[in-house]
C-alpha cells in the first residue's frame, strides 16, 4: 500500500527520497505500507491551501459543516471491518480492540455530527440601557492536528471532526507508523463531498511536518497527542508563535484496591487496564496499590488472570494480547523491564520477550515495586503493571499522587466517604469508581493534569470550545453616540 498526502483535494506523492517501510508488528515479513515521506515543502503548501479555504469554508452554515460529519458516520459504518482489519495490520492491536475503537469513532463523529445546530453563543444582560450585549462563538482560523500511533482512528476522529464543525480548516499529521487508517478517514471526507482544501493531511516525520505545522505563523491553533516530550516542544513553541494549543501526553496511572474492595472485579480491571491494548494506552493502568491485608488473594487471582493473556497476531482470534507497535517501542518495553529488575523489584511474572515473528512480549508484573524506582514514575508503555501495597487511604492517595503525570485512576471500594476523599484529592482528571483506569465517550470531556493535560479538555463540549473563539457584541440602540457611564 503507498501512501500519498492529500492536499487541496489532490492525493499528492511527495518527491522526497526519504522512503518509509511500515512494518506488520505481529508478522515481521508482512511490510504493510512503504511511501516517500512528505516535509516542509508540503507541510507549507497544505497551510497555504487551507489558510486560502478558510474564508469560503467559514461561510458554510454550520449545521451544513455538521452533515459532511454525519456522512463520514455513516461511510464508516459500511467499511467498519475493514478500518478495523487495516488497524491491526498496522498498528498490532487485537481485532475486536480495533472494531471497539472504530466504534468509539464512530460515536464522535455521530456526537459531533450535530453539534453544527449548538453551536450557541449567550444573551447577557448589559450595565447600559438600551444596549443588548451577547456572544457569538465563530472559528480559529487554520488548525494544525497531530496525533499519535496508538489510536490511530479515535484520536483523529476527536480532533478533525470539531474542528471542521467549528467553522476552521484542518492540516492532519498522523504519526508515521499509522498512516493507512489515518488516510482512510481522509478518503471518507473526500467521499462525503468536503470542498478541497478544507481537510489537507501531510505524512512524514515529526522533525520536518510537525515542525512546520508548530512554527507556521498562519497555524491559529494546535491540538497535539502524544508524548511529554514532544508535547513540551509544542507548548513552548506554540507559546512562541501565539497559537491556541491543547496537548494530551503520557500517564502512569493507578487502580486502589481497598480493604473493603471487591478482589474479583479488581482482578478483571487490573489485568484489563494493564495488558489490554498491550498497556499501549495513554490510560493503561501501569501501577495497582493494593492494601496489605488483601495483597496475597489479590495476588494469587492476579497472576492468574495475568497468564490468560497470551501475545499473538491480533488477527488470530486465540491471541488474547497484540505485539509492541515496533522495534523501537519493544526495546524501550525490555529496557524498562531490566531497568525493574536492576533496581530491586521483584519479576513474578513475565520479564521477557514472548515467541512468534513479531515485537511480542510477555504480560509482565512487578512486586515491592517502590515509589523512587523509574519502573514506579515513567509511563513503559507496555504491558508491565508494578504493584505496591499499602496500609491506609491516605498512604494510597499520596503514593498515587506520587508521579509528575495526572491523567487516570480508579479505586476500588464499597465506602462512600472513601470515594468522595478519593474524587477530591486524587491528582487526575479521569476518575473511575470500581471500574478499569480505561475509557471515554463522545459526549464526557477527557483529558489530564499536571505533566499529562495542556490546554483545553478534548471531546464533548469542552473538545468543541477549543476550535472556537467567543466574540462578545454591543449592540447599541440608544441613538447615543457615547458609551453610557456604568453607574
Ligand atoms: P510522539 O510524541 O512520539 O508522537 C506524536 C506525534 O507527534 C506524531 O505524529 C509525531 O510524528 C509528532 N511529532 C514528533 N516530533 C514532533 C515535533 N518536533 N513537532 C511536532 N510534532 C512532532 O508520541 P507517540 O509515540 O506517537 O504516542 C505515544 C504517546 O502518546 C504516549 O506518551 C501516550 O501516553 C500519548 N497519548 C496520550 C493520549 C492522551 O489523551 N493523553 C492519548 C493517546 C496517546
Amino acid at each position: 500500500m503507498e501512501i500519498k498526502s492529500y492536499i487541496n483535494g489532490r492525493w499528492i506523492r511527495p518527491s522526497s527520497q526519504r522512503m518509509v517501510r511500515n512494518i506488520n508488528p505481529s508478522d515481521l515479513t508482512d511490510l504493510v505500507t512503504e511511501f516517500p515521506s512528505a516535509g516542509e515543502k508540503e507541510a507549507r503548501e497544505a497551510i497555504e491551501v487551507a489558510r486560502a479555504t478558510f474564508m469560503s469554508w467559514r461561510e458554510v452554515p454550520a449545521p451544513e459543516r455538521g452533515r459532511y460529519v454525519l456522512r463520514v458516520m455513516e461511510l464508516a459504518k459500511a467499511r467498519k471491518d475493514e478500518i478495523a482489519r487495516t488497524m491491526t495490520r498496522e498498528e498490532g492491536k487485537l481485532l475486536r480492540e480495533s472494531a471497539g475503537e472504530v466504534q468509539k469513532g464512530i460515536n464522535i463523529l455521530e456526537y459531533y455530527g450535530g453539534s453544527g445546530f449548538r453551536l450557541n453563543g449567550q444573551t447577557i444582560p448589559s450595565e447600559i440601557a438600551e444596549c443588548f450585549t451577547c456572544t457569538v462563538r465563530r472559528p480559529l482560523g487554520v488548525v494544525g492536528i497531530i496525533t499519535p500511533w496508538n489510536f490511530p482512528w479515535a484520536i483523529p476522529c476527536w480532533k478533525i471532526a470539531p474542528a471542521l464543525v467549528a467553522g476552521n480548516t484542518v492540516v492532519f499529521k498522523p504519526a508515521e507508523l499509522t498512516p493507512w487508517t489515518a488516510s482512510i478517514l481522509v478518503e471518507l471526507f473526500e467521499e462525503a463531498g468536503l470542498p478541497p482544501g478544507v481537510l489537507n493531511m501531510v505524512v512524514g516525520p515529526g522533525s520536518a511536518v510537525g515542525e512546520a505545522i508548530i512554527q507556521h505563523p498562519q497555524i491559529h491553533a494546535v491540538s497535539f497527542t502524544g508524548s511529554n516530550e514532544v508535547g513540551r516542544r509544542v507548548i513552548v513553541e506554540a507559546a512562541r508563535t501565539h497559537k491556541k494549543v491543547t496537548c494530551e501526553m503520557g500517564g502512569k496511572n493507578a487502580l486502589i484496591l481497598m480493604e473493603d474492595g471487591d478482589i474479583a472485579s479488581s482482578v478483571d480491571a487490573t489485568a484489563d487496564g494493564a495488558f489490554g491494548s498491550t498497556g499501549q494506552r495513554c490510560t493503561a493502568t501501569s501501577r495497582v496499590l493494593v492494601h496489605a491485608s488483601r495483597a496475597a488473594e489479590f495476588m494469587e487471582r492476579l497472576l492468574a488472570k495475568a497468564k490468560t493473556y497470551v501475545p499473538g497476531n491480533g488477527m488470530d482470534p486465540n491471541a488474547t494480547m497484540g505485539p509492541c507497535v515496533d522495534k523501537k517501542q519493544f526495546e524501550t518495553v525490555l529496557s524498562y523491564i531490566e531497568a525493574g529488575k536492576k533496581e530491586g523489584a521483584r519479576c513474578i511474572l513475565g520479564g521477557m520477550r514472548a515467541p512468534g515473528n513479531g515485537y511480542f512480549v510477555n504480560p509482565t508484573i512487578f512486586d515491592k515495586v517502590r515509589p523512587e524506582m523509574i519502573i514506579f514514575q515513567e509511563e513503559i508503555f507496555g504491558p508491565v503493571l508494578c504493584v505496591t501495597e499499602f496500609n491506609t487511604f491516605e498512604e494510597a492517595v499520596a503514593l498515587a499522587n506520587n508521579v509528575r503525570y495526572g491523567f487516570t485512576g480508579s479505586i476500588f471500594t464499597r465506602d462512600m466517604g472513601t470515594i468522595m476523599r478519593f474524587i477530591e484529592h486524587a491528582e487526575i482528571r479521569m476518575v473511575h469508581i470500581n471500574e478499569p483506569t480505561i475509557g471515554g465517550e463522545a459526549q464526557l470531556p477527557f483529558g489530564g493534569c499536571k505533566s499529562t493535560g495542556y490546554g483545553d479538555r478534548e471531546m464533548a463540549e469542552e473538545g468543541l470550545n477549543f476550535f472556537t473563539q467567543t466574540k462578545t457584541i454591543f449592540i447599541n440602540y440608544s441613538g447615543k453616540g457615547e458609551r453610557a457611564i456604568i453607574r
